[in-house]
């Protein structure tokens, strides 16, 4: 039998010689195989999965591998990729800040759209058109009010943004106001850089506070 230290070197094997997409199943089956008690190996093999992914160009998924990564084993190698790639909504980063803004604001109003649908997810490619336009519309609007905001405070502000997205006979009720999470035991309001508060000592921003990219919440992971 096969441990996962054999398809762990038969990845990275593939990998040096620039064979991407055959190193992904081996990591993969290796991440399968480690014995689930060991932290650091799983850490090593997430964040070569990562980087697997990252040269396959699915960015979003080679991030959240890197995240996962570094919740093993947070002083692994995955910490300087998530810094390189990732902007503070724990999200990747794009060429430029409102770039990174809009993003956010249409990811979280993308899952708003979702869970508002009994489906749970995009019927076609002009559903998605569809709603990304209505997106947009708000989001010239709300450009104008963040200027001087931090990334957490943009991003309860995006979440308290109502559209109204026609999906008739077919909507369920979710909260307007969402709060900006706030730390009871600092009395602090918890920001992306501060250690989050479920104990796994990553950035909240990377953790239970990161923005699913609006790929990941059509596509799924990988
Ligand atoms: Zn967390």
């Amino acid at each position: 039998m096969e441990t996962w230290n054999s398809f762990f070197n038969k990845g990275k094997h593939s990998l040096t010689r620039h064979k991407p997409h055959e190193a992904l199943p081996f990591f993969i089956e290796a991440l399968n195989c480690c014995p689930v008690t060991d932290n650091k190996s799983h850490a090593r093999i997430l964040f070569y999965l990562g980087a697997t992914l990252k040269k396959l160009r699915f960015d979003n998924s080679a991030l959240k591998s890197w995240i996962l990564g570094m919740k093993f084993n947070k002083v692994g190698y995955s910490f300087k990729m998530i810094q390189r790639f990732s902007n503070e909504y724990g999200m990747i980063k794009q060429d430029s800040t409102s770039m990174d803004d809009w993003q956010a604001f249409f990811s979280l109003q993308l899952a708003k759209y979702i869970q508002g649908k009994k489906t749970k997810k995009i019927g076609s490619p002009a559903e998605l058109d569809m709603v990304k336009d209505l997106i947009y519309d708000f989001w010239k609007e709300v450009q104008g009010h963040i200027a001087d905001m931090k990334a957490n405070e943009k991003t309860a502000f995006f979440r308290s943004v109502t559209i109204m997205f026609p999906i008739p006979g077919n909507r369920q009720e979710f909260a307007t106001q969402e709060a900006i999470p706030y730390n009871f035991r600092l009395k602090k309001h918890i920001t992306g850089t501060m250690r989050c508060f479920c104990g796994s000592n990553i950035p909240y921003a990377l953790c239970c506070g990161r923005i699913t990219s609006g790929e990941e919440l059509i596509n799924g992971c990988f």
